[in-house]
């Protein structure tokens, strides 16, 4: 095991035989590094990390809020799951879409569960009132075609 991966960051307590770990293997780390919420780590050794960032709007002199969502490599020793907040850390390419690796697991994001059973449920919500006006819609026409058909 390296003694330092070249920043201060908590070391994993575990080790791990990850051919693409920054701690238990030679994978360098170097370049940008940013903090994000895993939302998904369905995908083997493989996270995406998503975070919120600022664009600038010339035109209307303000910002608005943007999301950057990427896939990252997640060390053995690590294991990040659904809902962790993480420090990623650019690397070489290790596959054709994952350029970044987890180096540091900074724990899980308090009612991350409950927004996403929220915004599940407000998507439901709007599936349903689309139906609903769907249908309400239909009869309309129905009774306009009949109007059409007796003229
Ligand atoms: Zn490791």
């Amino acid at each position: 095991m390296k003694t330092s991966i070249g920043i201060q960051t908590k070391k994993p307590e575990k080790a791990c035989a990850d051919k693409k770990c920054p701690y238990h293997s030679n994978l360098s780390v170097r370049g940008m590094m940013f903090t994000g919420t895993v939302v998904s780590a369905k995908r083997h050794n493989t996270v995406t990390v998503e975070w919120a960032r600022r664009a600038q709007l010339p035109k209307f002199e303000r910002y608005e809020k943007r999301k950057t969502k990427i896939s990252v490599h997640n060390p053995e020793c690590i294991a990040a799951k659904e809902g962790d907040m993480v420090r990623i850390m650019n690397c070489k390419p290790l596959s054709k879409t994952k350029n970044f690796v987890v180096i540091e697991n900074l724990g899980h994001v308090f009612g991350y569960q409950d927004r996403m059973e929220a915004l599940a449920a407000s998507k439901v919500k709007e599936r349903s009132k689309k139906e609903e006006q769907e249908k309400s819609a239909q009869p309309v026409k129905d009774e306009k075609d009949q109007e059409k058909e007796e003229q």
